[in-house]
Formats: structure tokens, sequence, C-alpha cells
């Protein structure tokens, strides 16, 4: 098959590619490295079932000739990535979503969009079952991307529903792995940087907080079986293993072995960083479970080890 995949060259649609290609599928990968890097994209570069075209979906999303599906990556993901670009991060949910949705439309493609846990803002309910309307603060700073992704989640259903588009949406948790962004502020660059460098672990507020961390291979698996699925309604795709923060920097300290000599030290970060900081987040995964026969298999201490292999060999290249 003929797939675009919109934000090719970040953390998650990078590997989307990979899994893709290696199930014998045409990719075509769309970015424009707002927040992703030619990095990820590297080895694929003159793979004859690989094109990169680089472009922002804001403006306009064409490819030529035939397209079986199309999966919308595209926008910041991580908080510090939406507090810089927060107009971009906006209309990468609002237009982009509507391009991408609109040559899915012509081509007779089917559509994944990339929504997320952030739907349920600092949720009232838990675990988080796709039936939860969500408690997002629409002013916050954080509203940009919670609020483009709900924008994007209602034009997609719009599309499915007035023009039968195969769409589907996946509420992707907190996920890592390899490739994600080294400088990015989210919680796992952040602590496995620091761990292999061995510097402090900077655990925001008490650490009390809780997030699951699915790795990414896991992640993709999801995703594929979702967009071959005849689901429109959304799924939770995450790991159902919450702890809180402060148990993850344990984890990631044990995972990086006695030779790191990082403390963990509690850590006020600037105000804007934390404010409607979800305090609970666990995917109830029933749905995935029964619809999609999907569940995490990666181990967190597997999944850590290649992340911190990833981080140690980058760290360790010349500048
Ligand atoms: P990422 O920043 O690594 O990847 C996003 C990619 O989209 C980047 O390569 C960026 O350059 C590109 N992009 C952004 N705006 C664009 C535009 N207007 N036109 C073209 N390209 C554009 O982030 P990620 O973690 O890989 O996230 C991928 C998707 O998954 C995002 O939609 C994100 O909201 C969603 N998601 C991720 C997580 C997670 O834990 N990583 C959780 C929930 C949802
Ligand atoms: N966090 C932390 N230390 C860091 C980075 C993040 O304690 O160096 C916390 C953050 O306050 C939040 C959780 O880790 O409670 C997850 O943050 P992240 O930025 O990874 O993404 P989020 O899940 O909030 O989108």
């Amino acid at each position: 098959m003929r797939i675009l995949v919109t934000g090719g060259a970040g953390f998650i649609g990078s590997h989307v590619c990979d899994r893709l290609i290696a199930d014998g599928h045409h990719v075509i990968a769309m970015d424009n490295f707002i927040t992703g890097s030619r990095n990820n994209i590297a080895h694929l570069i003159g793979h004859p079932q690989f094109e990169f075209i680089e472009c922002d979906i804001i403006e306009s999303c064409w490819v030529q000739g035939p397209l079986d599906a199309v999966l919308n990556l595209a926008s910041p993901a991580s908080p510090v990535g939406y507090l810089d670009h927060p107009i971009e991060t906006m209309l990468a949910g609002s237009h982009g979503t509507h391009n991408a949705l609109e040559l899915a439309r012509r081509k007779g493609a089917r559509f994944l969009q990339a929504s997320t846990s952030e739907v349920y803002g600092d949720p009232l309910e838990h675990p988080q079952r796709e039936s939860y309307w969500g408690n997002v603060n629409p002013i916050g700073v954080r509203s940009v991307y919670d609020e483009a992704k709900r924008f994007a989640e209602a034009l997609t259903m719009a599309y499915h529903r007035k023009f039968g588009v195969a769409t589907r949406i996946a509420r992707i948790f907190n996920t890592y792995g390899p490739r994600m962004d080294i400088g990015d502020g989210r919680v796992v660059p952040n602590f496995v940087a620091q761990a292999v460098r061995n510097q402090p672990l900077t655990v925001y507020g008490d650490g009390s907080a809780t997030r699951a961390f699915c790795y990414v291979s896991d992640l993709v698996d999801g995703l594929l079986r979702l967009l071959w699925s005849d689901e429109v309604m959304p799924v939770n795709i995450g790991s159902p293993h919450e702890m809180t923060i402060l148990e993850f920097a344990q984890a990631v300290k044990a995972a990086a072995g006695p030779e790191c000599a990082s403390e963990i030290v509690f850590y006020q970060p600037r105000q804007e960083r934390i404010a409607d900081d979800p305090q609970r987040r666990q995917p109830d995964i029933t749905r995935a479970c029964t619809l999609l026969g999907w569940a995490p298999k990666v181990s967190l201490e597997e999944g850590l080890r290649k992340t911190i292999d990833y981080f140690r060999a980058l760290v360790q290249q010349p500048a």
C-alpha cells in the first residue's frame, strides 16, 4: 500500500515509517522539522520504499498518485514544544488536520488521527476511559495542545459523518524510546540524559504526579492495528502500568546501572512548565484489548535499557 505519514521525521512518526516499510508498504513521510529531525529518517533516505516531502501541513498537504492511508502525526508534542510554538500547535491541529483529512477524502484513503491523553486534561475520572469527556482548562498554557487535539478529533468525526471517510482516532498516552528529542523537556529524555551524564534527576514538585509509559514499538503496533481495524470511535493506546514520577526516576536510575552516580532531586521549574500538570494519568485499555487484541509487551526495564543505550551513544558523539 501507499501510505502518508505526516510528522514522519518525529519520534513516533519515524518508527511508524520503519514499521510500515518492514511490513512491505511504500511510505511517504511529510514534515517541516519544527520539532522533528533529519537524523530520525537519515537511515531511510534512498530506500526504494521511502519518499520524503518537506512541507508544512498548515499550508498544504498534497501528494501525487494514489494513497491508501494517511496517518496524521504532525504536531509539536512535548509541553516545551507546544509552549514554544503555541500558534503553530493550534494551527497544526486545525488547518493541518483539515488539509490531511481533505487529502484522505480526495484519495479515498483511510485516515488515522494521532490524538492524546491530554484531551482528558487533568482528569477527574481514573483510570481514563474513552467515554470520559475530560477536564481541560480552555485558556491555560497547555490548552493550545489540548484544544487543538480536541478540535482535530471533532473534525475527524465530522469528516467521517459527512463524507464517510474511514477515520480512526488514537488517544496516545506517554510513549518513550530511542529518537526522542534529548532537548524537548519531557520527563523521559530529561531523566535518561541526566542519568547518562551523571547529573541530578530533576523531579518536579513532590514527584507524586503519575504517568504510565509505553515503549514505542508497542505503541506503533497499537496504532497500526487500529488503522487496519474498522473502529471509528477513539481508542486509548498506552501502558496501564501507572507509577509516580518519583518511582519513575528511581526506575531510570536503576536501569542506568551501578555506574550511574546521579541523585534524585526535587526541583521547582518555571510556573508555566507545570501549570495544569495532570496529577494522575492512566489509560483504561479495555477497548484496545478487546477490539484490537492489543496490549503492551515490552517491560519498562527492557524499554528503558534500549532508551538509555540510545541516549548514551548520542551524548558520546562528538558535538
Ligand atoms: P515529535 O515532535 O517528535 O513529532 C512530531 C513531528 O511533527 C515532528 O517531526 C514535527 O517536525 C512535525 N510537525 C509538527 N508540525 C508540523 C507541520 N505543521 N507540518 C509538518 N510537520 C509538522 O512528537 P512525537 O512524540 O513523535 O508525537 C507524534 C504525534 O503523537 C503528535 O501528534 C503527538 O501529539 C502525538 N502524541 C505523542 C505522545 C508521546 O508521548 N510521544 C503522546 C500523545 C500524543
Ligand atoms: N517532569 C519532572 N521532571 C522533568 C520533566 C517532567 O518531574 O524533568 C514531570 C512533569 O511535571 C509531569 C511528568 O513529569 O508531571 C510528565 O511530564 P512530560 O513533560 O514528560 O509530559 P506530560 O505527560 O506532562 O505531557
